[in-house]
């Protein structure tokens, strides 16, 4: 058997960014994999196959919706559901045949199977013990059961049957207004299903700003998504062909029961750490499973270190990359770093919602004065002509030194747009140094200016 400078456990983003890197450092590296293909749940279950399913639906959205008024007659296109699925399989095996590609290039041994931690410095895969002098664990996350609710990937679905269905169900029933849910609910919405939401709290996307969280709600129910706010499911009973959601109204205790085709289960994820042997090596976790790290990576154990969905921390594709890259560079003697104060989320819906840094409601709660520039896309030419001028772009700003402390947009390509803000705070900017750059006209991007310039003197096109 080969000894390597570094074994890690799981390809997805964390994992195999990781792998890269090392190579690129010069370290012998083998990444082990259990799943037929490489890529992880963002690859094969995730961000990649649910962002091409709601490609293809929105594409059907616009050609229903707005095609006409744009002077482009004739019927919208039908929906071929098994040609859409072999379309996003198609977009799947492009990508994990690229990280497959990358693995050669960079001369990453892919050990296949599934691998345990017998000591430190060894991994096993099947009957094979490889001795490695770091491991890195980017093991990832796996459906949080819910109490009640038993999954068959048929009837009652994770993310995972979700993405698979073998028909468009007339009731789809979301249990979890969270990121996945609405992704995954907007996409059925727009093939015709009757979706319907029921939520816990009595707002959607737990944590996000809370005028975005609003608008956001607004817009999505005009699109024909129901929600059931404030409700706690209490089982998923299995019928002819379908299933019954129970739940109880928080505010008044009532019981309802709602019918569904199908039932999706999006009430979380949590970290996957099975069978590595995490106990027997007296690695630490949280009591939400998460391994503990300190602040480069290494866990309790000499010579491990976790990254990703694994540990604590946004479970994020980006975020387990970024963690990749610095936890290579730790392992090469560099100095590895990850600035958790500026990783952005992006909810993939039409109109995206993206977020970075603090909402409103967390700098009220630290008692950080603020000021705060807001920009409705409907002063924003490009969105207007494109039937997109639904949302706004808030800046939050130190009220005195103008630093950006958080940015909040629903509105078009509002997962790109973030990125300027993410660099300008990288850089400690001011929304000054936001507002006096020139963005072109006409760009969805003048928003973010126009934002950053109602942080100061004011917006132009307000
Ligand atoms: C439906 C859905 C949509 C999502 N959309 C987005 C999105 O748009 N943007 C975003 O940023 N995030 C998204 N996510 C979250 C994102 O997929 C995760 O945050 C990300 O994949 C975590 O990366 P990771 O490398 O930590 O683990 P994973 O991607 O989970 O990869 C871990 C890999 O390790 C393997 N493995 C586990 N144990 C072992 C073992 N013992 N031996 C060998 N192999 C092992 C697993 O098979 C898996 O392939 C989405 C998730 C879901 C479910």
């Amino acid at each position: 058997m080969p000894s390597y400078d570094v074994i890690i456990i799981g390809s997805g983003p964390g994992g195999y960014v990781c792998a890269i890197r090392c190579a690129q450092l010069g370290l012998k590296t083998a990444c082990v994999e259990g799943r037929e293909t490489l890529g992880g749940t963002c690859l094969n279950i995730g961000c990649i196959p649910s962002k091409a399913l709601l490609h293809a639906t929105q594409m059907l959205h616009e050609a229903q919706h707005t095609f006409a008024a744009m002077g482009l007659t004739g019927d919208a296109p039908d929906v071929d559901w098994p040609k859409m699925l072999a379309y996003k399989n198609d977009v799947i095996a492009q990508n994990t045949k690229g990280i497959e590609f990358l693995f050669k290039k960079n001369k990453i041994d892919w050990l296949k199977g599934w691998a345990s931690i017998p000591e430190a410095g060894k991994v096993k895969v099947g009957d094979d013990t490889h001795d490695a002098r770091h491991i890195v664990i980017a093991t990832g996350s796996e459906v949080s059961p819910l109490a009640g609710v038993d999954i068959d990937e048929k009837i009652v679905v994770s993310s995972e049957g979700a993405l698979e269905l073998d028909r468009i169900p007339k009731r789809l029933v979301v249990i979890g207004a969270g990121v996945i849910g609405l992704e995954l609910g907007s996409v059925y919405a727009r093939l015709g299903t009757k979706v319907t939401a029921i939520e816990y709290l009595d707002a959607i996307t737990p944590g996000m700003d809370a005028e975005v969280q609003r608008q956001f709600q607004k817009i999505l129910a005009k699109q024909g998504i129901d929600f059931v706010m404030g409700a706690a499911v209490q089982g998923v009973d299995r019928t002819d062909g379908g299933a019954n959601a129970r739940y109880k109204l928080r505010a008044d205790g009532s019981d309802h029961t709602i019918e569904a085709d199908t039932v999706l289960v999006a009430t979380g994820r949590r970290p996957f750490t099975g069978g590595l042997g995490l106990d027997a090596l007296g690695i630490a976790t949280t009591d939400r499973g998460q391994i503990v790290t300190d602040d480069r990576w290494a866990t309790n154990v000499d010579g491990i270190h976790a990254i990703g969905d694994a540990i604590a921390g946004p479970m994020l594709a980006h975020k387990a990359e970024d963690e990749g890259m610095a936890v290579a560079e730790v392992l090469a003697g560099k100095h590895g770093h990850v600035n958790y104060g500026v990783i952005p989320g992006v909810i993939y819906t039409h109109p995206e919602v993206a977020t970075v840094g603090a909402t409103e409601e967390q700098l009220k709660e630290a008692g950080h004065a603020y000021k705060t520039g807001k920009f409705s896309f409907m002063g924003n030419g490009r969105a207007k002509a494109n039937f997109a001028a639904d949302g706004f772009v808030k800046i939050l700003a130190d009220a005195e030194t103008d630093r950006i402390l958080g940015a909040h947009i629903i509105g078009p390509m509002a997962g790109d747009l973030i990125h300027e803000i993410c660099v300008a705070m990288e850089f400690g900017a001011a929304a000054q140094d936001l507002a006096m750059t020139c963005h072109a006209h006409p760009t969805y991007s003048e928003a973010v200016r126009e934002a950053a310039l109602a942080c100061g003197d004011g917006a132009i096109h307000a």
